[in-house]
């Protein structure tokens, strides 16, 4: 579609011990945390995804709204005020109100943060995941932290159900991928000169470990990531370029301060 673009922030910068992110892995790493800004001739600005929410970036203020520890856990130290979502939206030159739709790959604490900066905007999620966020498996309930979700029932939600063209005119399609969590989807962009890109999210942590298909801590399904990534590999394979959230190589090879994709 003609008027489409795209660009993205790192709107939550961790350094966690490399086994937090992918089964077994040694030593620390440090990762961004993708937010896909994007802007569509008709429906204005969407954002993917809404990173960290900026209660992290104080050292108290963090431990009392993700919970204890948590924000040592995930190495979020370098995690600023300005890496926020919203603040990072000023700096382009966006208010937090013009956002149009916010749309979540998943509802963990590094994708859900920012949830509450966009009272106007209409909220994507599906169905499965908004349920399960309300009242995790209490093995995953630490990364579900229930501060983002104050405003949820104040909030427009658009629930969805599986697949979906968020629009119906092809620009977005959200195709559900269960398996980290179990209403977690991605995001497939159809660009006017670029193509289809798929913005992943977190089918996998790190691109050697989702190469090599490895299992990630907090998974909900295993069983589930297996079906997703056999269906992510093949969009690859078909010429559809993956992009996971938290890889640093994947990251840089995104548009990001000042660029977009057309
Ligand atoms: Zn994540």
């Amino acid at each position: 579609m003609a008027g489409l673009r795209f660009t993205v922030v790192d709107a939550g910068p961790l350094r966690p011990d490399k086994n937090k992110l992918v089964a077994f892995a040694q030593g620390t790493v440090s990762v961004p945390t993708t937010v896909g800004i994007i802007e569509h001739p008709k429906h204005g600005l969407i954002l993917w995804d809404t990173g960290v929410n900026d209660a992290i970036a104080d050292p108290e203020r963090g431990d009392a709204y993700w919970g204890p520890g948590i924000r040592d856990a995930f190495g979020a130290h370098g995690f600023t005020r300005e890496h926020a979502i919203d603040a990072q939206l000023k700096r382009l030159g966006s208010r937090p109100e013009d956002v149009r739709y916010v749309v979540y790959s998943h509802l963990h604490l590094d994708h859900a943060g920012g949830m509450s900066y966009f009272p106007n905007a209409v909220h994507v999620i599906q169905r499965e995941e908004i349920r399960y966020a309300l009242w995790p498996d209490p093995w995953t309930r630490p990364v579900y932290c229930q501060n983002d979700f104050r405003d949820l029932r104040k909030l427009e939600l658009l629930e969805i159900e599986g697949d979906c063209d968020l629009f119906e005119d092809g620009s977005l399609r959200l195709i559900k991928t269960a398996g980290h969590s179990p209403g977690h989807q991605s995001l497939i962009l159809n660009l006017p000169q670029r193509g289809k890109v798929c913005l992943g999210a977190d089918v996998g942590h790190q691109r050697d470990g989702y190469e090599a298909m490895v299992p990630m801590p907090w998974d909900w399904s295993t069983s589930a990531m297996s079906m997703t990534r056999m269906r992510m590999k093949q969009m690859e394979r078909s010429g559809v370029p993956v992009f996971l959230c938290h890889d640093a190589g994947d990251f840089s090879k995104l548009p990001s301060k000042g660029e977009f994709w057309e």
